[in-house]
């Protein structure tokens, strides 16, 4: 029997987070006891702990939160095949059903009867964890355990960028949370040309340069339209990823969107965004896309690859590390903007 802390979303208000402490008896069969290396808090938990109208509508606490970690197999239930008792392991966390016509278009990840991970289990952010076999991936021997926590937010990130190809592309990244920044490094990995990024913090302005962002810029201060050198404003961007859930960074960008160009949805805006659509679809043939989630499991191969070759520098999004216990400051810490992705250890 194995005590362990987990924090918990307690009641259904702004943050209103606290540590309980669980016995873990023994796992079922097909599922895996993993004890948490670290852990990271991603933009739906932090859309919890604001408790904005969506998680509202979405989440009945009280519930375990998180879904990002690097762990090690501590214990495989008598059914699981794929996973053995010391593996280093993070979780996919959209489990699909494999039978549904989605599933059989190979479109796992809009699977008609998904489950979430962030549903189920008992969080992540929590000495140990249990997971279904079928949600756990992997990490491969070269890539570090204290990498593993980002593989899955990386993972929506390579998608973006990956969804229309960027290689040689002028690229505008609207929003340099975790999954901007993991943009702009994916985007400048896979050789786009002029990379701009936007964002009210400073903070993350600058680690976005470092990422390699061509021009940064925060739009309170400044248009994007203003911050274009003159051959950008002449080309305009062929590629926008947009992270913000900001209709505003939308409308202003769309405008500086070439006629042909493509708009990729990574974020989860709080409410709808309306768009001209004789203007912009019709007349500039602007493509609108979103991605939810990686794809089932190419996005995964490709996220192994980008971090064995920038794994290092893909770790400055990593800008804090606290130990589990001061969880609060943690997640004051991550809505401030004041910092990249925030991480706990137990
Ligand atoms: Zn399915």
């Amino acid at each position: 029997m194995i005590e362990a802390r987990s924090i918990f979303k307690e009641q259904a208000a702004p943050h209103s987070l606290g540590m309980r402490s669980r016995q873990l008896i023994s796992v079922a069969e097909s599922e895996v006891l993993i004890k948490i290396h670290s852990s990271s808090i991603c933009g739906t938990d932090l859309h919890i702990y604001k408790w904005n109208e969506w998680a509202s509508r979405s989440y009945r606490p009280p519930m375990p939160l998180g879904h990002e970690f690097g762990g090690t197999v501590i214990e495989a239930g008598s059914a699981v095949r794929t996973i053995r008792k010391g593996d280093i392991v993070t979780a996919e966390t959209h489990l699909p059903c494999g039978h549904c016509r989605q599933c059989r278009l190979g479109r796992g990840h809009t699977c008609d009867n998904l489950k979430l991970f962030s549903r189920m289990g008992l969080g992540c952010f929590a000495d140990y964890t249990v997971v279904p076999e079928a949600a756990l991936r992997i990490v491969p021997a070269d890539i570090p355990i204290e990498h593993a926590t980002m593989m899955e937010p990386l993972g929506v990130s390579v998608r973006a960028v990956s969804e229309i190809p960027v290689d040689g592309k002028n690229v505008l990244v609207l929003g340099c949370g975790p999954i901007g920044l993991f943009a702009v490094a994916a985007a400048r990995a896979y050789g786009a040309g002029r990379i701009m990024a936007t964002d009210l913090s400073a903070y993350r302005l600058a680690l976005a340069e470092s990422l390699g962002a061509d021009i940064v810029l925060d739009p309170s201060q400044q248009s994007i339209a203003s911050a274009m050198p003159a051959i950008l404003a002449e080309e305009k961007f062929d590629v926008v990823i947009e992270t913000s859930g900001s209709e505003r960074a939308f409308q202003e960008a769309i405008d500086e969107t070439r006629k042909g160009g493509d708009i990729v949805f990574a974020s989860l805006p709080d409410r709808p965004f309306s768009i001209d659509i004789s203007r912009y679809l019709i007349l500039k043939e602007i493509g609108l896309r979103g991605v939810y989630g990686r794809r089932l499991d190419e996005t995964w191969l490709r996220v192994e690859t980008l971090l064995r070759l920038q794994g290092p520098k893909l770790a400055q999004v990593m800008s804090h590390a606290l130990p589990l216990a001061d969880f609060e400051t943690a997640f004051a810490l991550a809505s401030s903007g004041q910092a990249g992705k925030v991480v706990l250890h137990p």
